[in-house]
């Protein structure tokens, strides 16, 4: 059923990286419910599994002295929404994540497969655009830095070679400190599905309770998860209203690329982020208890 041909469970990162080098063929596994899922479908054929698994140095969130949270990648997406930082800083990405799956795999799937496995429909991924997500990458050359959309290159593409591991994703302060957000995921059913488009906006008020900051970012709106830059610039600096409200929606729209697929036609993707973008903002902004909301 399982077509494996060798499977390592790595004791370090290091050993992960050393493991990779010495076998060209192989990959890695973290909770396997993407790399299972496609052996059993027989789409991997042969396969060669490295696991970091149970490596402790890849579990956890965690705060630096400067004020950026540390994600680790192998945390599991319900170790991640239950964790108190993540509760007290970043709320809405704890409640992007418990959207994944069901329970079971929630408890083993991970924040670091999720962004690994290039999804455009992973339902971490459009939060961590809104927040400027940047992940650390560890090689046999060391460490290198990249931002989440250099990361995405294409439906099920990522900015990784091989023996190259996601070791954290980096959360700076300027971009979580204040900001509220929400995520509305749109499926066919209520549960166990995966996203006909996922919606995430981050704002934060100024002191004249203007929107200083806005961040709307889409799964599934095109080849990978994307910003709407335009559609924040036009936000920026204006007083929440209905009106600002439309604005949003009508802008969204004219950046987007959705495609059709057997989940929804193209049209009715167009009409999702539409609406899915002014019910986020309009959550987003009441999450703020902002005046005007
Ligand atoms: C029943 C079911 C329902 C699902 N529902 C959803 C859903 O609603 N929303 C959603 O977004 N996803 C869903 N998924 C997909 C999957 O659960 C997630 O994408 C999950 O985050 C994958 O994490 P993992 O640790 O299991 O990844 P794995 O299967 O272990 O790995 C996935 C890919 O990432 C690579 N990888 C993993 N960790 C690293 C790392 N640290 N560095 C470099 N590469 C790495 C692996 O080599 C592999 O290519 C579902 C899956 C199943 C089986």
């Amino acid at each position: 059923m399982f077509d494996i041909t060798s499977y390592e469970e790595a004791n370090s990162v290091q050993h992960a990286i050393d493991l990779l080098a010495a076998n060209p063929q192989a990959q890695l596994i973290a909770g396997g419910t993407d790399v299972i899922i496609r052996l059993r479908e027989g789409k991997v054929s042969d396969a060669n599994l490295i696991s970091i698994h149970d490596l402790d140095e890849l579990k956890g969130v965690s705060i630096k002295t400067d004020g950026t949270i540390v994600i680790k990648p192998v945390t599991t997406f319900t170790s991640l929404a239950e964790h108190p930082i993540i509760k007290q800083h970043l709320p809405f990405l704890g409640e992007a994540v418990s959207t994944v799956g069901g329970p079971q795999t929630r408890h083993v799937g991970t924040i670091g497969g999720n962004v690994c496995n290039g999804a455009t429909s992973a339902d971490s991924a459009s939060t961590l655009f809104a927040l400027n997500a940047r992940l650390c990458i560890t090689g046999p050359s060391g460490i290198r830095t990249s931002t989440i959309q250099d990361f995405y290159k294409g439906p099920g593409k990522v900015a990784l070679t091989h023996g190259e591991i996601l070791t954290a994703i980096l959360i700076s302060p300027k971009d979580y400190l204040g900001f509220s957000g929400h995520y509305i995921k749109y499926t066919l059913r209520n549960a166990m599905d995966i996203a006909m488009l996922g919606c995430s906006v981050t704002v934060k008020l100024g002191i004249d309770h203007s929107v200083a900051d806005f961040r709307l970012a889409f799964g599934v709106a095109a080849p990978t998860p994307m910003r709407c830059l335009r559609t924040e610039a036009a936000v920026k600096g204006h007083h929440f209203s209905e009106d600002l409200v439309e604005r949003v929606g009508e802008l969204a729209v004219s950046e987007v690329n959705p495609r059709t697929s057997w989940r929804a036609s193209k049209e009715y993707r167009l009409q999702l982020v539409g609406e899915l973008s002014k019910r986020a903002f309009r959550k987003a902004m009441s999450k703020t208890g902002g005046k005007g909301v």
